[in-house]
């Protein structure tokens, strides 16, 4: 089977790109090994600086309808303080609100296959074979079928934190500083509907807020070495012990959800894997987490997978995608564009969390964001929680 665009990860990024490639025309398939819907680790927060491209892609209403509240505050809920300010407005789009990921990438890819995306699903990308300077053979697997997919063009979409055997797989990792990913999703909560706190606490840090019907989303990252201590000393799973750490740690988190209900199975994820990569190597584009990735610490990765896979789309416009210079050219174009859009809320949120996981920083920051509530917009804005993508078309 020949496409034009062959989009491996049906997440943000792999359906944002394979929604805009298919509607300039191109025969695109979009290949994701998961069944949707289904839950995964992330705290569910969508900036406002993402509704007009929302709008754009056609999933701006059903959004709309389904998200939590808006996000009007951003807070810090460290040890026995809570500390809340406004959030800063972007434009006139009104504010940030979150929706599990279980409806929102099952939203965007139904969108990508109206657009005329052919999607194969739960396929799993296998292999990546250059077949020549034109074409590339990329092999997927089901339970029961095996086929190859050729194109000139893929594009890495699935993520940084699991290992697998494609080019643009990130080496595997394993050290005590590693940060590993939690979620949960908690019903009857009385988290304020408005507030989206920061939660600092010893080894991680994560954050809460009111998604869909009322769903709680809690996430988080703690140190592998920390929580393999926790473990040590009490026992239980390693969900059980991190709930029970923030429970602990969080005066805030206590009484946000002391008498909520859990909502099903705390879920793991990770390492995750901040910092910036080759948006494009090997022959490959990348987009969202392959090609780089903040510190969930300020939620910015769904805006940074939508907004690249948009771009990503935006440089290939016009291309001659069987002409190797002009992919090579379009490359340098969205190389250029992604290191302008996300480049400062990554180097952001590499110091919030660095102060964060530093135990002197992390007890610092309570007593200084309560001198200094103005602090928690500005560090809204420098992680890009103002900056919309603009007017580039696709
Ligand atoms: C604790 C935590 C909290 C977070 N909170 C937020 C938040 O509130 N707001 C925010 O904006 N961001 C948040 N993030 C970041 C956000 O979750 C990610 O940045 C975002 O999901 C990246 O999107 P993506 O499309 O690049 O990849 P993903 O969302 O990871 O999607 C990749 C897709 O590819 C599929 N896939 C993987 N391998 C293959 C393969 N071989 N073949 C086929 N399919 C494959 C996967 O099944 C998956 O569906 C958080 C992250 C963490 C760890």
């Amino acid at each position: 089977m020949s496409y034009d665009v062959v989009v491996i990860g049906a997440g943000p990024a792999g359906s944002c790109a394979a929604l805009a490639l298919a509607r300039q025309g191109r025969m695109v398939a979009i290949v994701e090994k998961a069944e949707f819907p289904r839950r995964k680790v992330c705290g569910e927060f969508i900036s406002a600086t993402n509704i007009a491209l929302l709008d754009r892609l056609g999933v701006g209403e059903k959004w709309r309808k389904k998200a939590g509240p808006e996000v009007r505050r951003v807070g810090l809920f460290a040890g026995d303080r809570c500390v809340t300010a406004a959030m800063p407005p972007a434009g006139d789009r009104g504010y940030g609100r979150a929706l599990g990921r279980d409806i929102l990438d099952n939203l965007l890819l139904a969108a990508a296959r109206e657009a005329g995306a052919t999607v194969f699903q739960p396929f799993r990308a296998t292999d990546i074979i250059f077949a020549g300077e034109n074409a590339s053979i990329v092999r997927i697997a089901s339970r029961d079928r095996e086929l190859e997919l050729q194109t000139p063009v893929v594009i890495a979409a699935h993520g940084s934190w699991e290992p697998g055997g494609l080019p643009s797989h990130l080496p595997k990792r394993n050290h005590p500083s590693d940060l590993l990913g939690f979620k949960a999703h908690f019903r009857r909560s009385a988290l304020p509907a408005d507030l989206m706190p920061l939660l600092v606490f010893p080894g991680g840090y994560g954050g809460m807020v009111i998604a869909h019907n009322g769903r709680l989303s809690l996430s988080c990252c703690i140190r592998r070495d920390r929580l393999a201590e926790m473990r040590r000393a009490q026992g239980g799973s390693a969900a059980e012990a991190v709930h029970r750490h923030i429970m602990a740690s969080c005066k805030g988190v206590r009484e946000a959800i002391g008498h909520a209900l859990l909502d099903g199975q705390w879920l793991a994820a990770g390492p995750i894997r901040p910092g910036i990569r080759p948006c494009f190597a090997d022959g490959i584009f990348r987009a969202g987490n392959c090609a780089g990735e903040s510190h969930p610490i300020i939620a910015e990765g769904i805006s940074m997978a939508l907004q690249s896979g948009w771009l990503l789309a935006a440089a290939l416009t016009g291309v001659d995608v069987h002409d190797h210079s002009a992919r090579e050219a379009a490359a340098k174009l969205y190389s250029a564009a992604w290191l302008r859009q996300f480049s400062t809320r990554i180097h952001a949120a590499a110091a919030f969390a660095a102060v964060a996981l530093n135990p002197a920083g992390a007890q610092a920051m309570g007593p200084l964001v309560g001198l200094l509530p103005g602090i928690l917009p500005l560090g809204a804005a420098l992680s890009g929680k103002t900056k919309a993508l603009g007017s580039v078309s696709v």
